[in-house]
């Protein structure tokens, strides 16, 4: 991705910006978590509503999960109310001071939760790839394109997974392969062949994981008493809303 390849430059970046906070904010600033999250990728500025550009787009992953009900956040580089909405809920989901603004104490959180790859702290690559070992190859869409769709979605099962107590949530089924996923009987232009449909199981009821699913980003729920999913719920990243538990709301 991208924003590995500008790792290394924001490190100098975030040096003087962190330089510059202390000097004006004195003692007791939070300083964001080094070494770890920089081979990922690292803000060198606060940001707030009316901000744009791809440091907003890095942001809008990770903070996804946050989103209202049935109001996903779009990953569209701007700072919006629904950014700015989402960050608030993030803050308040951590227990960070709650402003709506990504500065260094929201940055130091997202720091802890992500890993080098970039993956959320609960979730890796390796859960999601084809079951027919095919990785995130012979999809409908690029291996590459894949990987951010299945990027995107961690972040928002990171964000369930705090909300709902901090206990595990299984994925099942994440991308798969065109062959898997006729193999497995998958409808036709499944949107885990795209990589942005998953499906869990877990500690929790399928419906409480339906209904977390509502304000963490995801517009597509398809559980218990729906045809076909009395053993999973599905999750999908889509562009309408469709939502259909009937045994859950
Ligand atoms: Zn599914």
């Amino acid at each position: 991705m991208g924003s590995r390849r500008t790792a290394r430059g924001a490190m100098s970046l975030l040096g003087a910006f962190a330089l510059s906070l202390g000097l004006a904010s004195g003692a007791g600033l939070v300083e964001p978590a080094p070494a770890a999250a920089d081979s990922c990728y690292t803000w060198g500025q606060t940001l707030s509503r009316g901000d744009s550009g791809s440091d907003v787009r890095e942001l809008q992953v990770r903070v996804a999960g946050w989103a209202a009900s049935g109001d996903p956040v779009n990953i569209d580089g701007v700072y919006g109310p629904e950014t700015a909405n989402a960050v608030e809920r993030f803050q308040r989901g951590y227990g960070l001071s709650v402003d709506g603004v990504a500065g260094p104490e929201t940055y130091g959180q997202i720091y802890a939760l992500q890993d080098g790859d970039c993956t959320p702290a609960h979730f890796a690559f390796s859960e999601f790839t084809s079951g027919d070992g095919s990785g995130f190859s012979g999809g409908n869409t690029s291996a590459s394109n894949v990987r951010t769709n299945v990027l995107r979605n961690m972040w928002k099962l990171e964000a369930m997974r705090h909300k709902l107590g901090d206990s595990p949530l299984y994925v099942s089924s994440g991308f798969r392969s065109v062959a898997h996923n006729d193999a497995v009987g998958g409808v036709p232009d499944s949107k885990h062949t795209y990589g942005t449909g998953v499906d869990l199981t877990g500690a929790h009821s399928l419906c409480d994981l339906a209904r977390a699913a509502r304000s963490s980003g995801f517009n597509g729920i398809i559980g218990p008493g729906a045809s076909g999913h009395n053993d999973h719920t599905h999750l999908a990243t889509r562009s309408g809303r469709y939502w259909n538990a009937p045994d859950c709301f």
